[in-house]
């Protein structure tokens, strides 16, 4: 009944088709019904109490870590909060929160420029501080789980404000409780991290070792500088060919799993997560499984780093959803393996 009255009152809405293709890293070009702009936690609140909640509604940072394979039918929530605010510090440690709307790595340059360290491993993954904790966002050895206290948010069954310590949100490689069992129950308004201050940085990564100089001693912006450096190296920028980085996630498989196929593939790479367990690189399997630089129509594989599927024009998110579907099943048939999807899929 509020939703007729609505309509009713605002003909136009279910006929004025928002763009989301500029709202999407991949490009890909879709609608929805409406976009709203998240700009205060106020808003989420209006939101929630209006009659346009009767509609389909999903919250969007900046959408890196999307697929659309058709048009929305339903409201994008464009989460656009902003603040940073050091709620304590002493001489080792500092608390420091941000609102879920804040660029994600603004917030991690924030954070060196205090000498707050610990997120430098994460330098320019694209996104916002509210999205790092769905996917439990990781690069360069580090995951931000290693840093959250609490995550904030409002429930949207009941619009209360929930806080979730870090032993609440289930992270594990790649997900959390609100990609998982919770998914879509609650927006995330805020983001807390603990971090050290001067702390020592991560080097254990290989990559971000070759690139330091061996004799100096390291400092976080270093680190900062080589994962910037190696990134923009190794990854396709996504302004100019869309992607959402890391398509499928590496296979966790059984340490027997694993020796048969490098009896096979002899340079396979493999390192041990847990007992008995060990994490493939799905990139070497998608390569060995051809599909390396290939193309289907404007649905394509990146020529260098095969776990980013690419949009080179004009491909639909159902063009790139084929094609994923085309490697797990050639990856299936090599080794047994079934990639996991990374990327949401909408
Ligand atoms: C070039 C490139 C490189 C990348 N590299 C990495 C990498 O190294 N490591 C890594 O982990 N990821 C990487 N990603 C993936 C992506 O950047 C991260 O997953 C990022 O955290 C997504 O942020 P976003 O704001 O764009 O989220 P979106 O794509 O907008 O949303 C992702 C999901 O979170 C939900 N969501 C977003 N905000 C909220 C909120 N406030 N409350 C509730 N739900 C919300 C959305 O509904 C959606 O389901 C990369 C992507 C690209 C394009």
């Amino acid at each position: 009944m509020l939703l007729e009255l609505f309509i009713r009152e605002h003909p136009s809405y279910m006929k004025d088709k928002k763009s989301l293709k500029s709202f999407n890293t991949f490009g890909i070009d879709v609608f929805a019904k409406d976009i709203i702009s998240i700009s205060h936690d106020d808003d989420i609140m209006k939101f929630l109490s209006s009659s346009k909640k009767q509609y389909p509604f999903y919250v969007l940072g900046d959408g890196s870590n999307v697929l659309f394979t058709k048009d929305y039918d339903g409201i994008i929530l464009k989460m656009e909060t902003k603040g940073i605010e050091i709620v304590s510090q002493n001489k080792e440690k500092a608390l420091v929160k941000a609102k879920a709307g804040e660029d994600w790595d603004t917030f991690v340059r924030y954070c060196l420029a205090h000498n707050f360290c610990g997120l430098e491993n994460l330098a320019l993954i694209p996104g916002k501080v509210g999205s790092s904790p769905i996917q439990n966002i990781g690069a360069y050895g580090q995951e931000v789980k290693n840093f959250i206290t609490k995550v904030y948010a409002i429930s949207v069954l009941d619009m209360s404000f929930c806080t979730f310590i870090n032993k609440d949100c289930q992270f594990g490689y790649r997900t959390s409780i609100f990609k998982q069992a919770q998914k879509g129950r609650y927006i995330i308004t805020d983001v807390e991290f603990m971090l050290t201050i001067d702390g020592v940085p991560d080097i254990t990564y290989k990559d971000i070792q070759n690139h330091l100089s061996a004799t100096a001693p390291v400092k976080a912006q270093d680190v900062y500088n080589a994962v910037s450096y190696i990134r923009s190296v190794k990854l396709p920028d996504w302004k100019v060919l869309g992607n959402a980085g890391s398509f499928f996630k590496n296979p966790v498989v059984s340490v027997t799993h694993f020796t048969e196929l490098k009896n096979k593939y002899p340079f396979l790479k493999a390192y041990p997560v847990e007992k008995d367990k060990c994490k493939m690189s799905a990139a070497q399997l998608i390569d060995i499984s051809g599909w390396k630089g290939k193309r289907i129509g404007d649905a394509g594989v990146h020529v260098n780093q095969p776990l980013v599927l690419i949009n080179y024009g004009n491909a639909k998110g159902k063009d790139i959803l084929n094609l994923a579907k085309q490697i797990q099943n050639s990856v299936y048939d090599l080794s047994k393996i079934k990639l996991e999807i990374e990327v949401n899929i909408k």
